[in-house]
């Protein structure tokens, strides 16, 4: 494969996917984008957190070999375009990739390379995990309480929503046929959104879930949905959830109802409970009993709330990780923007880029590392020392730059 501006690392190997597995070398070629904004500060800060952590763990056996690629202004310089198709190109080539916050042009052009991203590559779990770690500030009483892995459809929903402005020629020609066809009415001159949820788009999404719910040893896969009122998007949804659980995992799977029915409460020792709630309550429940909660799968839009929501009950954005993932490519994130006004200034808070790192340690297998920095991150914070965004809510804080804040990481990995 030939690029214009990419430089594949020499001394790396490519992730490959074979019997249905990723095959990662001992030093694989991993993609970043720096991001624009503050993320060059972030991801700086974060490549030696990242690489400090791995040469640790496997004392030099292991290395990630990082090849840049380009989006955003960044690549606006070099291709013309922030969104060139040699880093999709990429993405797919080397399988797993990290890239920093993008700023999405105000005024024109596309509506979101983020979006476009996730689309282009069928990148169709949005993955967020949520946990706390002590001292950071949290707005709950019991924030420990919270440890949670979002699912959220990534392709489907909104995402794929096709909408016609009110009064336009289209929305009146809908809105006819609608009353004509369908017999459904519809109040007259509004504007008209459609949303498609399918039976293949949910079900994978689902079964991904489920799949990490397994084979991370969680309790619970919760289906997340406003079936209640819409009952054949979203209850479509509930439904094809139980159906798959039922059809492809029915020995290690077990409802709500059977976990009372049949064994008083307390789940069976290696299976999960698959259950659902209504989005609303689901907002209650993950500030109330949030305990009850562990894997969450839901269609797009539920989950772009709720995800921000739980992030705000453990830290925010300065904490929340996240990855957007398909079959096997794989492209992890920081969930924050680009924070413009503190571009250059290494002071922001590198915690979400680098727990996204860990979950891309994860996804390699290489737990081990991914475990030392949770530790590191783990010790750091609770000595009180921390980015300006932390220390304004802390009593008694260390106030660091982002590039402190890494050193004082690599440090506690010792
Ligand atoms: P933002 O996330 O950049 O900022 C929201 C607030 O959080 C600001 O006060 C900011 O200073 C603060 N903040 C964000 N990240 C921080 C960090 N790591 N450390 C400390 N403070 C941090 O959201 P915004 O201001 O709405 O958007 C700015 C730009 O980012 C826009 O162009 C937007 O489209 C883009 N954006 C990109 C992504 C992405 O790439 N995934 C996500 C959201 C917004």
């Amino acid at each position: 494969m030939t690029y214009q501006h990419i430089r594949l690392p020499v001394a790396g190997e490519k992730i490959t996917v074979r019997d249905n597995r990723l095959q990662v070398p001992d030093r694989p070629i991993v993609g970043y984008v720096e991001g624009d904004g503050i993320g060059p500060d972030i991801t700086r800060a974060c490549l030696g957190v990242w690489n400090a952590a791995v040469a640790r763990a496997y004392g030099g056996r292991r290395a990630i070999q990082w090849c840049e690629v380009y989006l955003g202004e960044k690549a606006a310089g070099l291709y013309g375009t922030p969104f060139p198709e040699e880093a999709l190109r990429a993405f797919a080539d080397l399988v797993v990739s990290i890239k920093g916050p993008l700023t999405t042009p105000v005024g024109g052009g596309m509506r979101s390379i983020n979006v476009a991203l996730r689309q282009a590559l069928d990148l169709y779990a949005c993955v967020r995990p949520v946990r706390h770690f002590p001292g950071v500030p949290s707005p709950l009483r019991h924030p420990e309480k919270v440890d949670v892995v979002i699912f959220r459809e990534n392709t489907e929903d909104v995402y794929a929503g096709i909408e016609f402005p009110a009064g336009s020629a289209e929305a009146e020609r809908l809105e006819r046929f609608l009353r004509e066809e369908l017999g459904a009415k519809v109040p007259p001159g509004s504007a008209l959104g459609l949303k498609p949820i399918s039976e293949f788009g949910s079900k994978r999404l689902i079964r991904k879930a489920i799949r990490y719910a397994l084979e991370a040893g969680r309790k619970s896969v919760t289906l997340v949905h406003k079936g209640n009122i819409m009952k054949y998007t979203e209850g479509a949804f509930r439904h094809w959830g139980y159906e798959l659980a039922r059809d492809e995992f029915s020995g290690q799977t077990l409802t709500e109802e059977e976990l009372h029915a049949a064994y008083g409460g307390r789940p069976p020792e290696g299976k999960i409970v698959i259950k659902d709630r209504i989005a609303d309550i689901m907002f209650q429940q993950m500030l109330l009993r949030p305990a009850e909660f562990d894997v969450i799968a839901t269609p797009n839009l539920n989950g772009d709330y709720l995800s921000d929501a739980v992030a705000a009950e453990v830290g925010g954005v300065g904490i929340a990780p996240g990855g957007n993932i398909g079959d096997f490519i794989a492209v992890f994130e920081a969930t924050h923007g680009s924070a413009p006004k503190y571009a250059g200034k290494d002071v922001a808070n590198p915690g979400s880029l680098l727990f996204s790192g860990a979950m891309l340690l994860d996804y390699l297998g290489w737990k081990e590392a991914a475990q030392l920095i949770a530790d590191a991150y783990g010790r750091v914070v609770a000595s009180k020392t921390v980015t300006y965004d932390f220390a304004r809510q802390m009593e008694g804080a260390r106030e660091v730059r982002t590039s402190e804040f890494a050193a004082a990481l690599v440090k506690a990995m010792d």
